[in-house]
C-alpha cells in the first residue's frame, strides 16, 4: 500500500491540472455554443426580414384597403346627388369631392355611349371617347379599371379607375386614384431597410403591375415571373380581392443584417463560450481530482462497508444484509456512493472498488459468528462491470476465498443503467458465476429499463422493489396500483420480492399483505457497520 501523505496529495492534484489536456474540451466548449449561435442569429435575420417586409406589405394593404373604402363612400355619395343634379352641378360637385381628398387625382361622369360628359374640372362639351388601356375594361372586375394615357384632362396620365357601376359599357361615375398613392408612404419615406434587396410592388387581380417601390417595374416583373429561391416573398390582397400587393426581399439582405449584428453576438458567444469552457475545465479536473482521490482512498483504507439487515417481513427474522459502500474522506467527512459511484463507473475505478469490497465482505462474514453464516450477503454489482466483460476476475477472488461454494452471496444489478454489451463475456461469466450458487437480484426494479430479459439473462432469483414505489404506497391509488402490478409481476415471475425503502408501520403491512417476502428499510434497520450488525442478528435471530 504506497504510503502517501494528504500533503503529498494536494501536489499531485497539480500534476493531475497539467496532465489533463482540456483542449478538445476547450474546442468543445467554444466551438458549439458558437455555431449554436451564429446559427440562431443568422436564422433570427431571416425571420427580422420576413417581419420587416410583412410590415411593409401589411401597411401598404391596409393603406390600399381604406383607400378603396373612401372611394366606394365618395362614388356612392355622388351617385345619389348626380342623380338629381344638371352637368353643371354635377362638375361642381365631382369638384368639391375631388378636392376634399389629395388621394384622388380627377373624377369623371360617363355617359351611356361611353362618352366622357363631365369631369372635376367642368363639363366635356361636346362629349369625348376616352381611350383606355389595351385590356380596356376587364370583364372580372368591373370596379377597378386601369385607363392609358389619352387625350382628356382625365387621361393625361396613366391612373387607377376606381368605379360603382359594373358594366361592359363605359358607363358611370369614376374616380382616378394616382397609382403612387397606394404605395405614397413607401415613396415618401423609403424603407432604408430595405435598401436594394427588396421592394413592394402594387398589382391589379389580373396582375397588371400599378406600382412599384423600391425597384423598377422590370425588374419587379422580372423578379416576380422568375423568383429565385434567394427571395423571400409576402402577397396580400386587399378586402374586396382588387388590389394584391407583393414584397419581396433578398435573403443577401438578412445576410448584411446578420453581419452587423455578430458585432454585437460575438462577444456574448464569447463570454457564453468561456463560461462553458471554464465549467467543463472544472468538471473535468472535479473527475480527474475525484478519481485520484478515490484511488488514493483505497489505498488509505478510507472505504468502509456498512451493512443493511434485509428481514422476512413475515417473521422479521433477518436473512441476510446489503453491503454499502461509505467513504469516510480524511477532510470532507462521510461521502454516500451516490457521489463517488458514478465517477467511479466513469473511470473505472468500479472494478478495483468492486474486487476491495468483495474481499471486505468474505473477511467480514469470517468474523461473523458462525451461526449467522447462513445469512446471505448482497453486494451491488455495477452494469459497467457486467459491460467491460471484467468479471473473470471476480470469479478468481471467489475462487481465492477458503470456502467459496457457501459464500452465500447475492449480486445486485441496477436495472436504471443499460448493459449494452450482452454479447460479450458477460453472459458467460454470469453463467460460471451462477454454477457457483451465487444468486441474481435486480436491483431498483420499476425505475429504468423495466427490462425483463434482465430477470432471463441473470436468471434472477430476487426481484427488489425500489423505495421510490414503496414511499408511493401512502401517497395516491395509482402509486399503489403500480406497487400492485410490480409485485404481482414478481409473483408470477416465481421470484421472490424484497421492498427497499420500509420506513413505516403502514408500508411494512401493506407490503406484507400483499405477499411481499421480504424487506430492508429504516423501519428495521439503518445500514450497520459490522460490530453494529452482529449485534443487531444477535438480538433479533436470538431464538
Ligand atoms: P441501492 O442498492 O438501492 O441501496 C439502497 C439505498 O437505500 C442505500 O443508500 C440505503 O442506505 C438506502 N436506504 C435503505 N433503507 C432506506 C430507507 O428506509 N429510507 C431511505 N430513504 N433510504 C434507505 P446508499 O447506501 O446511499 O446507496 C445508494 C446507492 O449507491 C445504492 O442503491 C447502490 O446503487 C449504490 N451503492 C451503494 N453501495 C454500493 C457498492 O458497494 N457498490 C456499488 N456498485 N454500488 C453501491
Ligand atoms: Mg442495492
Ligand atoms: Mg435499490
Amino acid at each position: 500500500m504506497p504510503n502517501i501523505t494528504y500533503g503529498k496529495r494536494r501536489n499531485q492534484r497539480r500534476v493531475i491540472d497539467l496532465y489533463r489536456n482540456p483542449i478538445l474540451l476547450i474546442i468543445l466548449g467554444s466551438l458549439l455554443p458558437t455555431i449554436l449561435l451564429l446559427t440562431i442569429s443568422y436564422f433570427q435575420s431571416i425571420a427580422d426580414a420576413r417581419a420587416s417586409l410583412a410590415t411593409l406589405v401589411n401597411t401598404a394593404t391596409s393603406e390600399a384597403d381604406k383607400l378603396l373604402r373612401d372611394a366606394d363612400q365618395i362614388l356612392h355619395r355622388l351617385k345619389v346627388d348626380l342623380d338629381q343634379a344638371d352637368q353643371k352641378t354635377a362638375a361642381s360637385l365631382l369638384q368639391r369631392q375631388i378636392y376634399s381628398d389629395f388621394r384622388f387625382r380627377e373624377a369623371g361622369i360617363f355617359n351611356s355611349k361611353g362618352l366622357l360628359t363631365a369631369t372635376s374640372l367642368g363639363i366635356v362639351d361636346p362629349p369625348e371617347p376616352v381611350s383606355f388601356t389595351k385590356s380596356g375594361f376587364d370583364p372580372n372586375n368591373p370596379n377597378l379599371q386601369i385607363l392609358g394615357p389619352g387625350r382628356s384632362q382625365v387621361m393625361q396620365e396613366r391612373s387607377v379607375a376606381l368605379t360603382l357601376l359594373g358594366s361592359k359599357s363605359i358607363r358611370g361615375i369614376y374616380l382616378l386614384v394616382d397609382p403612387v398613392i397606394l404605395t405614397y408612404f413607401l415613396e415618401v419615406t423609403p424603407d432604408p431597410n430595405l435598401g436594394a434587396d427588396g421592394f413592394i410592388t402594387i398589382m391589379t387581380r389580373d396582375q397588371r403591375i400599378l406600382n412599384t417601390a423600391n425597384a423598377s417595374s422590370q425588374t419587379v416583373f422580372d423578379q416576380l415571373l422568375n423568383p429565385s429561391p434567394e427571395q423571400i416573398q409576402i402577397t396580400q390582397t386587399t378586402d374586396d380581392g382588387n388590389i394584391t400587393i407583393v414584397g419581396q426581399i433578398n435573403r443577401k439582405w438578412a445576410l448584411r443584417h446578420w453581419f452587423k449584428e455578430l458585432a454585437i453576438i460575438a462577444p456574448i458567444t464569447c463570454l457564453i463560450s468561456g463560461l462553458l469552457t471554464h465549467i467543463f475545465i472544472r468538471q473535468v479536473q472535479r473527475s480527474a481530482v475525484l478519481d485520484y482521490e478515490l484511488k488514493l482512498g483505497l489505498a488509505q483504507n478510507e472505504f468502509e462497508l456498512h451493512y443493511q439487515p434485509i428481514v422476512d417481513l413475515k417473521t422479521r427474522r433477518c436473512v441476510g444484509a446489503e453491503a454499502l459502500i461509505r467513504w469516510h474522506h480524511p477532510q470532507q467527512g462521510m461521502i454516500y456512493p451516490g457521489l463517488f459511484i458514478p465517477i467511479a463507473e466513469q473511470t473505472g475505478f468500479i472494478i478495483p472498488m468492486t474486487e476491495w469490497i468483495i474481499k471486505k465482505v468474505i473477511q467480514d462474514r469470517a468474523s461473523l459468528d458462525a451461526k449467522f453464516h447462513n445469512l446471505y450477503t448482497s453486494i451491488n454489482l455495477s452494469p459497467s462491470h457486467l459491460d467491460t466483460g471484467d468479471v473473470n476476475q471476480i470469479i478468481q477472488t471467489l475462487e481465492a476465498a477458503d470456502d467459496p461454494y457457501s459464500l452465500n452471496i447475492v449480486f445486485e444489478i441496477t436495472e436504471n443503467k443499460l448493459i449494452e454489451n450482452w454479447e460479450t463475456a458477460a453472459q458467460d461469466a454470469i453463467a460460471r458465476l451462477k454454477q457457483r450458487g451465487i444468486r441474481f437480484a435486480i436491483d431498483d426494479f420499476g425505475t429504468g429499463y423495466s427490462n425483463i430479459s434482465y430477470l432471463q439473462i441473470f436468471d434472477a432469483d430476487y426481484l427488489k422493489l425500489d423505495q421510490i414505489f414503496v414511499k408511493g404506497i401512502a401517497q395516491d391509488h395509482g402509486s399503489r396500483q403500480i406497487v400492485d402490478s410490480l409485485i404481482d409481476l414478481s409473483n408470477k415471475l416465481g421470484l421472490a420480492t424484497i421492498a427497499e425503502g420500509i420506513e413505516t408501520e403502514a408500508q411494512f403491512h401493506y407490503l406484507l399483505e400483499r405477499g411481499v417476502r421480504y424487506g430492508q428499510g429504516w423501519l428495521f434497520s439503518r445500514p450497520l457497520l459490522l460490530e453494529d450488525f452482529q449485534k443487531f442478528i444477535q438480538e433479533h435471530q436470538s431464538d
